[in-house]
Parts: structure tokens; C-alpha cells; sequence
């Protein structure tokens, strides 16, 4: 008896001290835990576990996934902690002068880890960011390549996952000419189209342009949870929206409508074919977009880590090629703002042009490898590939531009200079379909091998 009360004495004098190790650490103790890990796993469902594997599946880049617990009314504070498995840390709200949102309200701060600069910009390297929308939370806490990404089930269960985006593939992408034509043929493929009320905003200042795009997503992307996707796919377009407003372009990004085409994907240059088609599989895309005066049409799709991260058929479009593939594992890599990127006449830095013309000589990407004699860090923007550098230069959500500088060190050349190129193009790509009629915010048909229904807004 004696010995085991010893053992239980010195079991809580380890917790006492581990208590007083971790207040000695934290300088606010009192700030609320926003996400913890659950001890108890038993309120998930099967479907539930199965849903978290299959964010695992495929995807090296992926570490781990596991179930925790949020507390929203942290949100409400100016900081409060985060204990994200293997590591814990304290996040700072960060005034942003950003346009807000708009799908929901957006929290927005930095991950103070022990040697911060206190207000140091870290271009998105070290950055908390949630986006609270229809009383749920989706969001991403990025350290360095790594980032803890935030998503729940479709019953209502949180998890995080935690990925390496150093490990996604080292090509980023792939280029179909749009002169690949398809032989016409008739789909029938089920499938239907959802509608989003999205609110016309109110018009802009001279030069804000607003780009509205339908998404289309594979049976895959779609994992089984649609709300888990829509929520992903509102949250990375708006950082998309911030990455091109943060490098001076006012580009507005408007989700216009979602189509769920009952897709089964099998390549990304496949899918930018199937794109061009009106009356091929991904015809569903072509009527959303006319419904919805959409400008662009991005088509989600899962793939696996031997698939590159996205792909459109050249450097610049038409109203005829607007069209881009992005793999969902990849949006943390600012995969959408890359691909838009492309479309808006923006190239890779020179050493991966490939045989894709350039549509300008300035308009490349720009990276500056790191010095590991100096220690200097290195960087690439978001157009550059990663795997140019000797050293490390991992990706800031921000375009090459000369004007700009980033840890003291011009942000691009005259040569490397994308935001030239974007700023050249983003009016026209904007206006390719008109702006809608006000009027016109109603419901869509929903088409389905049944007939034509109707579908709530999500
Ligand atoms: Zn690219």
C-alpha cells in the first residue's frame, strides 16, 4: 500500500513540476487554449476516423492527422494558445489592413515562438490565420514548411493535420496548349450544380477588380464531406485573395458557384482537356460559369503525391482558356494563387520556363537562396520553383517585384518582376464575363439524371 501511494506522490510531484516548467515557459499563463488534443477519442464516428485517413492517403506530404478539441470563444481574445500535438504554441492577433473577408470573419495573427522579432513580417511563414464562417472554423497555423491545417468532419468533429510542403512534389506544375483539342462527344455523366447567394459587392474603387470563379471539384477532392471542402476551398481563396493583395495587385477573388460534375479524375493534364470542353465531362463547369458570370474556372482535384500541384494550358489566357487545375493537398503551397498566377500572364523564374513561352521577358518568378555561411534565409516567391535553389527558399505568399523588399533584399530584377505582368492583365481577366445583374442572385437549376432541382445554399 505504502509503495503505491509512493508512486501515485511521485507521479503528481512530476505533474506539479511539469505544471511549473510549462508557467516558467509561458509568460501569460492565463491565455485560453484554443485547440487542444482530446484525450478521448470515443465521440468519432467510424465515419469520422475514416474521414481523417483519407486526409492522409495519398499524400506524403501529410504527417499525421488527430482529433481535437476548439474553443471559439478564444477568438474572441487578442492572444491565446495552441497545443498542436508536438508542439505549443502562443498566437498574437495581428492588426491586418487587408480588405475583410467576404464569406465570414477572419482572425488573424502571428505564432510567437521564443526568438521573434516581436513585429516582424514573416510573409506568411509564421502566421496563424482562421476564417469563422456559418458557426464553424477552418484554418491553417504556418511554421516555416510546416503547416497545422484545421478542418472537421462531416460531423461536426475537428481534426488537424499537420503537412511538410516541402514534401509536395518538386514540379510544381503542368502546361496542356490550349491547341489540344478533344473530339466532341456528349456527356451524361450525373451530376449538379450548386448555387452559392453571393451578395454583389458594392462597386468598387477605379482599378479593384473582381475576378469570380466557379469551382469544380472530382469526386475525389470531395472526400465524402462536402461542407469540409467548400469551407477549404472559401478559406484558400481568400488567402489567395490577401497573397495578390499584399503584393499591391487589387484583385478581388469571388467564389461564384460550386459544380459538382460526378468527375473521376485521372491526370491533371486530362482534366485542363476535359476543361476545354463544353460538352465533354466538365460541361456542368461551362454552365455554372454562364449562370454565374464567372470570369474563371478552377477544377479541384485530389491526386496523389506523384501528381504535380496544378496546371493550365499557357502563360496568359482568353476568355476560351481561363481554365485551371489545382490538386486540394497543394493549397497551403498557394497553389490557386500560382495557377491564377499563370492566367494572369505571370511565368516561373527563368531556369523553369520548360517550353512554355514566356508572354513577357520581365514577368518571371523570383527566389534568392539562403547562405548557410551567413545564415541569411532564402526565399522564393510564389511563381518560383523550389527546387531552383542549392540551399532552401521556401515559398512566401507573395509575386516577385523589384519595388519590394523582403528581409532586406529586393523581393525581384527588372527581369523578375510578375507583378508587372499581373497588373497588365488582371482588369482584362476580370471582365471576361460581364459583371452579374443584381437582380440575378436566385437559386440555380440543379441538373441531375432525375430532371432539373433545386438546391439550398450552403
Ligand atoms: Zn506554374
Amino acid at each position: 500500500m505504502k509503495t503505491w501511494f509512493g508512486k501515485c506522490l511521485i507521479v503528481m510531484l512530476f505533474a506539479l513540476q511539469a505544471q511549473a516548467s510549462q508557467r516558467a515557459e509561458n509568460p501569460h499563463p492565463l491565455s485560453p487554449r484554443f485547440l487542444d488534443v482530446l484525450v478521448s477519442t470515443d465521440h468519432l464516428t467510424k465515419s469520422d476516423r475514416a474521414s481523417m485517413e483519407r486526409r492522409k492517403a495519398g499524400d506524403e506530404s501529410v504527417e499525421w492527422v488527430i482529433p481535437v478539441k476548439i474553443d471559439l470563444n478564444a477568438l474572441k481574445g487578442d492572444r491565446f494558445e495552441a497545443f498542436l500535438f508536438d508542439r505549443h504554441v502562443v498566437i498574437r492577433r495581428r492588426e491586418s489592413n487587408l480588405a475583410p473577408p467576404q464569406y465570414g470573419e477572419r482572425w488573424q495573427g502571428e505564432v510567437w515562438l521564443p526568438g521573434d522579432a516581436p513585429d516582424s513580417d514573416h510573409m506568411g511563414l509564421r502566421d496563424a490565420d482562421f476564417l469563422i464562417r456559418r458557426g464553424r472554423v477552418t484554418g491553417a497555423i504556418r511554421i516555416g514548411q510546416i503547416v497545422y491545417q484545421l478542418s472537421s468532419t462531416s460531423n461536426g468533429a475537428y481534426y488537424i493535420f499537420k503537412q511538410d510542403v516541402s514534401k509536395l512534389p518538386e514540379k510544381d506544375d503542368v502546361f496542356v496548349p490550349d491547341d489540344a483539342i478533344y473530339p466532341s462527344g456528349s456527356s451524361t455523366q450525373p451530376s449538379y450544380y450548386i448555387d452559392l447567394p453571393i451578395p454583389r459587392p458594392s462597386p468598387p474603387p477605379q482599378q479593384i477588380h473582381t475576378a469570380r470563379i466557379v469551382i469544380g471539384f472530382s469526386t475525389e477532392a470531395m472526400d465524402g464531406n462536402l461542407n469540409a471542402l467548400v469551407d477549404d476551398i472559401h478559406y484558400w481563396v481568400d488567402q489567395s485573395r490577401s497573397a495578390y493583395s499584399a503584393s499591391g495587385i487589387p484583385l478581388m477573388l469571388d467564389v461564384a458557384a460550386f459544380a459538382q460534375p460526378g468527375y473521376t479524375e485521372s491526370s491533371i493534364s486530362k482534366t485542363l482537356n476535359d476543361l476545354r470542353r463544353t460538352d465533354g465531362p466538365l460541361w456542368l463547369l461551362h454552365q455554372a460559369r454562364h449562370y454565374q458570370y464567372a470570369d474563371v474556372m478552377l477544377m479541384v482535384v485530389k491526386g496523389t503525391n506523384n501528381w504535380e500541384c496544378g496546371g493550365t494550358h499557357n502563360i496568359g489566357s482568353t476568355r476560351e482558356t481561363a481554365y485551371m487545375v489545382v490538386r486540394r493537398g497543394c493549397f497551403s503551397q498557394g497553389s490557386i494563387a500560382h495557377e491564377l498566377g499563370h492566367l494572369l500572364g505571370a511565368h516561373h523564374n527563368q531556369e523553369e520556363v520548360g517550353h512554355q513561352p514566356a508572354k513577357y521577358e520581365f514577368g518571371h518568378g523570383y527566389y534568392r537562396d539562403s547562405e548557410p555561411h551567413s545564415g541569411t534565409p532564402g526565399f522564393s516567391t510564389l511563381m518560383a520553383y523550389q527546387r531552383s535553389c542549392l540551399y532552401q527558399c521556401p515559398r512566401i505568399m507573395r509575386f516577385s517585384d523589384p519595388r519590394a523588399i523582403h528581409n532586406g533584399h529586393p523581393r525581384g530584377t527588372p527581369y523578375n518582376n510578375n507583378v508587372q505582368a499581373i497588373l497588365l492583365n488582371y482588369g482584362a481577366l476580370a471582365n471576361y464575363y460581364p459583371d452579374p445583374p443584381r437582380s440575378n442572385q436566385s437559386a440555380q437549376p440543379l441538373h441531375t439524371p432525375q430532371g432539373i432541382r433545386w438546391i439550398p445554399a450552403l
